[in-house]
């Protein structure tokens, strides 16, 4: 049984909660989601999942509990997978957990919000679509890319942490919450 922890802060945690369910079931693992309001909810997860939502909104939610104090000291001291989208990639580019540079809503007005087919490879080369919500951009790109919307770059994979600046739990297309589980399946 993999436990898998959520972030419960602010955003889209139910979508998430909802494709890593399904995920689960397309890959036939048995898992309990853990929703992350404390520190001492960290105990024991196998796989993260930082949702999208407001990054400094998160950031006042948590303050007064350390759980992200608690969740950046588990994933810098081990191999717990981390799937963050949007919000959460930003969160983990702002602690040095991942090394790509971001920038918080770099899309212009015209393209604040917007839907588009993306390339993605990180189990072969494929199409996804790409939901962007007052995105963040990569905007130097990255040495660790596995998504491309045309030619920037929106998704990294930097060993057990993969940061989206979309949101694939806003489509029903469960491959990237199949890579987390795989990959807790792994460790
Ligand atoms: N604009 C948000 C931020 O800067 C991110 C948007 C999202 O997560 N959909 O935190």
């Amino acid at each position: 049984m993999l436990t898998v922890g959520i972030a419960m802060l602010q955003g889209a945690r139910h979508e998430h909660m909802h494709s890593v369910l399904k995920a689960a079931e397309n890959l036939e693992i048995p898992i309990e989601i853990r929703e992350l309001r404390k520190a001492v909810d960290i105990e024991g997860i196998d796989a993260i999942i930082l949702p999208g939502g407001e990054s400094t909104a998160m950031k006042i939610a948590s303050r007064s509990e350390d759980l992200f104090k608690g969740l950046w000291e588990l994933i810098r001291n081990s191999e717990t997978p981390v799937l963050g989208t949007c919000a959460g990639a930003i969160l983990l580019a702002q602690q040095e957990l991942i090394t790509t540079p971001i920038v918080r809503n770099a899309f212009g007005r015209q393209k604040e919000s917007f839907q588009s087919k993306i390339r993605i490879n990180f189990d072969g080369e494929d199409e996804f679509m790409g939901v962007f919500i007052r995105a963040p951009r990569f905007t130097e790109g990255s040495n660790y890319p596995i998504a491309w919307y045309q030619d920037e770059v929106v998704g990294v994979q930097e060993g057990n942490i993969m940061a989206l600046t979309f949101h694939p739990e806003l489509t029903e297309d469960y491959r990237f919450h199949e890579w987390l589980l795989n990959k807790a399946r792994e460790n």
